[in-house]
């Protein structure tokens, strides 16, 4: 897996989740270096400083109401490629909780490493994996309600979140 990540603030803090997910996928059992040359970008809002757009996993910060409190999402789009005459952006496949994403992509990343094509992500999308990370994405837009747990609200790295 690359190790570089491109991130910026914005709507949402984007330096807070990368240390949220790195912490994540260190403590997970994952091999990231199995996983191949895959970029993971995360931009703080839609406006792509991030790159997300051309980043095999991409995600961009984006903000909505649920059960009457703002809470951060990150909109998710996979197979963005960059490549002398084969780049191309990738397509969004949901929109989940700043707090979901590191299990989220903990999951995502399990099933890509359990595959057939492990170490080739787009390969992995073609076969099946876009709709694996679209379907992930329900299984990780759980909320709890704000009086039972208010931190959830709060963004990665926000003062009563970290
Ligand atoms: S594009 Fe968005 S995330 Fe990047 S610096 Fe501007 S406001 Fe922040």
């Amino acid at each position: 897996m690359h190790r570089r990540r491109d991130l910026s603030p914005g709507i949402c803090l984007s330096r807070g989740l990368a240390e949220a997910v790195a912490e994540r996928l260190r403590t997970s059992a994952l091999d990231l270096y199995a996983l191949g040359d895959l970029h993971l970008h995360i931009s703080g809002c839609p406006n792509s400083c991030g790159r997300h757009l051309v980043a095999d996993i991409g995600l961009s910060g984006a903000s909505r109401r649920i059960n009457d409190h703002p809470l951060p999402h990150y909109t998710v789009q996979v197979g963005g490629h960059v490549e002398a005459g084969q780049t191309r952006l990738g397509e969004p496949v949901g929109q989940i909780p700043a707090r979901n994403v590191p299990d989220y992509l903990a999951d995502l990343l399990s099933a890509f490493a359990a595959s057939e094509q492990v170490g080739d992500f787009g390969a992995y999308l073609a076969a099946g994996g876009r709709q694996m990370a679209a379907d992930l994405i329900s299984a990780h837009t759980h909320v709890p309600e704000f009086a039972a747990d208010p931190a959830y609200y709060q963004d990665w790295g926000a003062a009563i979140g970290k």
